[in-house]
Parts: structure tokens; sequence; C-alpha cells
């Protein structure tokens, strides 16, 4: 198979995929009346984390605030951040376009998605990327009261501890890009110091095409970007070697979040 029938093969998987996903972690609300979401019922048996190393834990970066949207604008460092949710193969194809070119990323899993793709979660920590935790269910957070919230929270950290032998590095709010105060907080009852926000968005999980989204990215990228992408869309897989071309070029390192702010 050539990458452009790889290429073809997985957008084909994603259209469901994204059609399915709807919206990006900045968009609007679900649509209403649409399927209740599934609630796992005892999950598929998970990969003892017995031999692997439990994987990083949360961090405090004093100085930092609460809330973070980009890292320090004068080392030639960006984040790029991925919503983990879709096509597995969508996942897998970025996660191995990004280590041929020597980048490391920042994945936020949805819970309810390693639930369906538990072996995920060790292939993204093996490459050396950040694994952190984006909600059990993708819900609209700052439509529900704080206990649901919360619950939406420690429901995802839970599977990544089972997982990982941590409740990951970073907790980035679903559904809405910037958090609120309120919100912020209920993440760090939940354990996590800093939530993680972005100041780029690359807008991929509008199927702009992988041009535009491509476009979009490097117009706007600079030093301690956090950039917002999305596994799940064909788009994003095809424009991952432009983007990784262009950092480079440009001799901006795309590195881990926890790297970013360390
Ligand atoms: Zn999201």
């Amino acid at each position: 198979m050539t990458p452009i029938d790889r290429r073809r093969a997985l957008r084909t998987g994603a259209g469901a995929a994204a059609t399915a996903l709807a919206l990006g972690c900045g968009g609007p609300g679900p649509t209403p009346g649409g399927p209740p979401p599934r609630t796992p019922p005892s999950g598929p048996p998970s990969p003892r984390p017995a031999a692997a190393r439990p994987a990083p834990a949360p961090r405090r970066f004093p100085g930092r605030p609460g809330q973070i949207t980009h890292g320090p604008r004068d080392r030639d460092r960006v984040a790029l951040t991925f919503h983990g949710g879709g096509d597995p193969a969508t996942a897998r194809a970025i996660l191995a376009e990004a280590e041929r070119a020597g980048a490391r990323i920042t994945v936020l899993a949805v819970g309810e998605w390693l639930d369906e793709h538990p072996a995920l979660a060790r292939r993204i920590l093996d490459g050396g990327h950040d694994l952190g935790n984006h909600t059990q269910h993708h819900r609209t957070l700052t439509e529900l009261p704080d206990a649901g919230v919360l619950a939406e929270i420690t429901a995802c950290a839970e599977r990544l501890r089972r997982l990982t032998g941590s409740i990951g590095t970073w907790f980035r709010p679903s559904r809405t890009h910037i958090a609120t105060p309120s919100l912020v907080r209920l993440a760090q009852r939940a354990g996590y110091p800093h939530t993680l926000a972005y100041d780029l968005d690359s807008l991929d999980f509008t199927s702009p095409g992988a041009t535009a989204v491509i476009r979009t990215v490097t117009g706007q990228i600079r030093r301690g970007s956090v950039v917002s992408l999305h596994f799940g869309y064909a788009d994003t897989v095809a424009a991952m070697p432009a983007l990784l071309d262009d950092l480079h070029r440009r001799g901006l390192r795309a590195v881990t979040t926890t790297e970013l702010l360390s």
C-alpha cells in the first residue's frame, strides 16, 4: 500500500469517526436529542501495567497559571496537542508521522475511547509522548453541575490510572476552549494542578481539507504555541508531514507539553 493509498483508506474510515464525533474540543455542545452516552459495562480487560513503569504524574509548574494556554515565547519549541478519540488508525498514523520526524506530541484521551482501545494508552507513552485526561464522555463541561464535571474528570483519570499507573500529566476540558475558574478548581481537586488550553486552533475537526489545516497552523504558529488538533480526522493525518516539515524549516521543535514548560 502506498502512503497515498493508506491516507485514502484512512479517509474512508475516518469519515464515520468524524461524523460520530461531530464537533471539536472547543466547539459548541452536542446536538440535543442525540443518543445517550454509552456507559461501558464492566469494561474490556485492561492490559496490566505490570512490567511497564508507571507513567509520569501531573506536575505543578511554579509561576505558571492554573490554566495554561501557551509556553515560553523565547524558546524554539511548540506543542502539538491532540484530542484522543475517533478511528484508532488515525491515531496510529499520526503517532508514526510524528515519530518519523522526531516530534513528540501530547494526547488528551477521552475515557470511553480508552475503554474501546486500551492498548493505545501504552502505545502513546512508549513513543515518548504526553498522555492526559480529556474527560470520560467529552460532554460540554460548562453545562454540567460541579459534581457532574468532577465525575467526568475522575472517571477518565481512573481509566488512565488503571492502564498506565498514573492519572496522566494533563487535563483538558471537553467542548470548551477556555476553562472557567470553577472548572480549573475542580480539575485541581481531581489532581491536575494545571488545565491545558491552547492558543492556536487548527480547526481540523471541521474537515476543511489538509491544505487548509496546514495553512491555518503554519500561518499562526510561533514560539511557545500550543496547537489544538484531533485524532479521528483524515485531514489531520494528511497534514502532518507538511506541518512537521514546516516546523523543521523554521527551527521550531515539536515537544511534549511537559517539555515545553520545563
Ligand atoms: Zn476534544
